[in-house]
């Protein structure tokens, strides 16, 4: 009988390795609980598909942080430069962007998807990939003569299924709607697996101002969903900076989103997690150095308002005064000097980071120490794992997906060592 691999999560990284099998002559079983293939991945395409970067590849790698050293042989064998290749062999050009980040022609997940889709259906090598929609894994895995055996409720009801190996591709946390809900976390430790826990990445945060665990009213009604533009982010973790950035952030209902906050949200979620908050500080005129800022905003104003007066010496927009207004104190706000440091180093400070359901992405997942190289589960012979679901994180920028198909690559050529 030919061997038979069940790949359970149709997202990136489960469609990766059941490319990998299917190439290889090996019937192939793709399930997933949803409708429908890749729902996250169509949602990453609704603003703008990054797939992978283009900058050089130790600070690619780097991206990685910890995990830096465990992702990069992934990378060596697949990574930015033949993942631009491959989607160009599913007829999809690419781009590189003016932040080095990379794009297909037309930004969009569908296209992509849809021949994609097609080449695992219809392959000119290889074996046809069967896809089974609505089938949820119930999360049981026991061990046969020949493989495994699990559950799945469909439709139909519950079917059981047996295969040869298996490969578990259930994403992380984040946007659970959408299919990856961390079900799994509690099963794969029940067998022994060490999952750390899941945790929001690349997610916004909730402020405290003083006592308040909140903004302000008059704040978040006039100024909720408003964007600051070119603005400095920086944050220090025990005297030592490790954040220190410029870009765009949004203020939410209930604190801060947006690209810049993304970018230090692991370091910012961690000190929460240490510390119960964390303070950062915003430089909301990074163009201005501190001499210039102190003669402008030392400046006589006359009968002006601070609000007009810090408009035409410095630029300031109703949302900057409006934000110096909620966290400073009025004895700050009086004197020229301290305002003009409190401008370019005003400290924000944030005690929780939104749920992992708003979350670009989530942190955490199935240990390296559980895993082989090949992504095996040492405590499941011939039950492989790939995506997000491993415990690792990166920033966005196209590092979240390049690891993801790299991995599906890892855990897909595992197992054919493992048939053979
Ligand atoms: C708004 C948004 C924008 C993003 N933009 C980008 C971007 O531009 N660039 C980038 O690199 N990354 C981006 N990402 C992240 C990227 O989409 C994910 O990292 C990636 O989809 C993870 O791939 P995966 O295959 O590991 O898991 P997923 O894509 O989450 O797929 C997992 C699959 O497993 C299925 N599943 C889970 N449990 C079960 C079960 N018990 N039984 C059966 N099936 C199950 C789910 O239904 C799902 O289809 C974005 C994410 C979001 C939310």
């Amino acid at each position: 009988m030919p061997p038979s691999v069940a790949v359970i999560g149709a997202g990136p990284a489960g469609l990766m390795a059941a490319e990998v099998l299917s190439l290889a002559g090996v019937a192939v079983h793709v399930y997933d609980a949803m409708p429908s293939v890749g729902r996250k991945f169509l949602l990453a395409g609704k603003g703008g598909l990054n797939i992978t970067h283009a900058e050089p590849f130790p600070l690619f790698t780097g991206r990685y942080g910890e995990r830096a050293h465990t992702i990069a042989p992934w990378l060596n064998h697949f990574g930015p430069a033949e993942l631009r290749q491959w989607v160009h062999g599913l007829g999809i050009d690419t781009f590189v962007g003016s932040t080095q980040r990379v794009f297909p022609a037309d930004m969009k997940a569908a296209p992509l998807l849809r021949a994609w889709l097609h080449r695992l259906r219809h392959p000119a090598q290889g074996v046809p990939v069967s896809f089974h929609m609505r089938h949820r894994w119930l999360g049981d895995l026991h061990p046969t003569d020949t493989g495994w055996q699990m559950r799945f409720a469909t439709p139909q009801g519950e079917q059981v299924v047996q295969a040869q190996a298996v490969v578990l591709a259930l994403g992380g946390g984040s946007w659970p709607r959408l299919g990856s809900d961390g079900a799994w976390v509690p099963w794969l430790a029940q067998q022994g697996v060490v999952v750390v826990p899941l945790q929001p990445s690349n997610c916004g945060f909730d402020v405290r101002v003083g006592e308040r665990l909140d903004w302000s009213p008059h704040l978040r009604q006039h100024f909720a969903g408003q964007v600051l533009k070119n603005v400095g982010l920086s944050f220090l973790v025990d005297g030592a900076v490790v954040f220190d950035r410029v870009g765009e952030m949004v203020i939410t209902e209930t604190g801060i989103e947006g690209s810049l906050v993304y970018a230090a949200s692991s370091h910012l979620r961690d000190a929460i997690a240490r510390h119960g908050s964390a303070t950062l500080h915003l430089n909301l005129r990074p163009d201005f150095t501190p001499e210039r800022m102190r003669q402008e905003v030392a400046h006589p104003r006359g009968s002006r308002t601070l609000s007009s007066h810090l408009h035409s010496r410095v630029g300031l927009t109703k949302l900057h005064t409006a934000l110096l207004h909620e966290v400073l104190a009025k004895d700050t706000l009086n004197n020229p000097a301290l305002l003009a440091q409190a401008i370019g180093h005003l400290p924000i400070t944030l005690h929780a980071p939104r749920p992992i359901a708003e979350a670009i992405s989530s942190a955490g997942g199935v240990g390296f120490a559980s895993l082989t190289d090949a992504l095996m589960l040492h405590e499941l012979p011939g039950v492989f794992c790939a995506g997000e679901m491993l415990d690792w994180e990166a920033p966005t920028g196209g590092y979240l997906l390049t690891a993801c198909w790299a991995s599906g690559r890892v855990a897909g050529e595992g197992v054919l060592g493992f048939l053979q």
